[in-house]
């Protein structure tokens, strides 16, 4: 594919994305519009050396079938097979309730396709960093600690694909405890993440 071929492709992907998700917001104060993170996923992952098109495009529409009506047969013929697969890897089933769905990402983790580990690390790189400063408005500091733990079993799983986006998401992890270890001083929790208050 030439160049101008995969920054079309690239865009179609945005663009889809951005019409799936028009109408949806994050959950931080400012109610960021959603499809800041599928974009900021890709961006994170592009400037850590990704640059195969399948995983950008899945990338931008991992969020999807997940949070939208998208139908994967939409993904499968507007994208490819390929694209829509990673994006049903990192798909939750939302019949399940949210214990047993992120039970279920630690346990599958590991046996993801290699993309799709790919996407996973750029999606809690962006999660991580959100969490800590720019959080859902309803998160208890408790909730945020135990998301930023339970990424980190998910990341393990994620190991040996990517190293530089592995260190990326490592650094972001420790930036993100410090950030919430800076914000609440040494309160309680703080203290269970081994993070010092000098
Ligand atoms: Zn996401």
């Amino acid at each position: 594919m030439n160049e101008n071929c995969a920054v079309d492709a690239l865009l179609t992907a945005a663009l889809f994305a951005a019409d799936r998700h028009s109408e949806q917001k994050r959950k931080d104060t400012a109610k960021t519009p959603y499809i800041n993170h599928p974009l900021a996923v890709a961006e994170v992952l592009s400037r850590h050396g990704v640059d195969d098109l399948i995983t950008l495009q899945a990338a931008l529409l991992h969020d999807t079938i997940e949070d939208t009506e998208t139908h994967p047969a939409e993904l499968d013929s507007a994208f490819g097979a390929e694209v829509r697969s990673v994006v049903l890897e990192v798909t939750d089933d939302k019949k399940l309730d949210r214990a047993e769905r992120k039970r279920l990402q630690i346990a599958k983790s590991a046996q993801l396709s290699d993309r799709a580990k790919i996407v996973k690390l750029g999606d809690m790189i962006c999660n991580v960093t959100d969490v800590a400063s720019n959080p859902p408005v309803d998160w208890p500091l408790e909730r945020r600690i135990e998301y930023l733990a339970w990424t980190e079993q998910v990341a393990r799983g994620c190991r040996g694909v990517h190293e530089r986006l592995e260190e990326h998401y490592e650094a972001a992890l420790g930036d993100a405890r410090e950030v919430l270890g800076r914000t609440y001083g040494s309160g309680q929790g703080v203290l269970d993440l081994g993070v010092s208050d000098e």
